[in-house]
């Protein structure tokens, strides 16, 4: 509701001492239907040397916000107003005419993922049920590495590596641009965002290195541990 026909409203409505009390829940009603970016868990250069505050500066600040902007301009006055994230991108993923509207807020939600998918400090092999299902699927903590670096090399253009859950195993997936596993039903377990904007700062066109960095010094294993329970 604009201010001056919410101030005809309640001049109309004899609401004039209620005024500022309704005017509150209703600017905390918009505020709870939109989409918002999370804060990050970690300071912008918490993540050096491996990606820098100049790139998170970009990646978090410019492109995350962005896509957050955008799919609220682009809800506003349809039927997805006021949805949560998750099953906004779930049900706009089936909607041939929403297409811009899955595209941001699936980037939303990858962006998400990702940054929880990373830690100061991370990096360090898996311990307990995410150690015994990478094994499971991968024969070894070695063979995850091998097949999550090839799905991250390998996706081409933008896109996401990710290793999900399908049918209760582990599996490492690629999707291009801004696809995700919720759209097909799978359950997400860490995610490495490998468009060019994600790394292209500190490593130019050596997708590989910017990949390997994030397994040896990243990768943040109690997130993954989470998704699995
Ligand atoms: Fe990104």
């Amino acid at each position: 509701m604009r201010r001056r026909e919410f101030i005809s409203w309640t001049l109309k409505a004899g609401a004039v001492a209620l005024l500022p009390a309704i005017w509150t829940g209703c600017q905390r009603n918009s505020a709870k239907a939109s989409i918002g970016l999370p804060p990050l868990a970690y300071a912008e250069d918490a993540l050096e040397p491996h990606i820098s505050a100049r790139t998170m500066a970009f990646h978090y600040g410019k492109h995350h916000q962005g896509y957050v902007d955008n799919v609220n301009k682009l809800v506003a006055k349809t039927p997805y107003a006021g949805m949560p994230l998750e099953a906004l991108v779930v049900s706009s993923a089936g909607d041939a005419e929403a297409g811009a509207i899955f595209n941001n807020a699936a980037q939303v939600y990858n962006h998400n993922f990702y940054w929880n998918s990373m830690a100061p400090g991370g990096g360090k092999e898996p311990t307990g049920a995410v150690q015994e299902g990478l094994a499971a699927s991968f024969g070894s903590y070695d063979g995850f590495k091998k097949a999550f670096l090839d799905a991250a090399t390998g996706q081409f253009g933008s896109g996401w590596a990710w290793l999900v859950i399908r049918d209760g195993k582990l599996e490492v997936m690629a999707t291009s641009n801004a696809d995700t596993p919720l759209a097909h039903g799978l359950k997400p377990v860490l995610v490495i965002d490998v468009w060019e904007h994600a790394y292209y700062l500190d490593y130019q066109n050596q997708r590989k290195a910017y990949v390997e960095a994030f397994l040896a010094n990243l990768v943040n294993w109690e997130f993954a541990a989470q998704n699995l329970s």
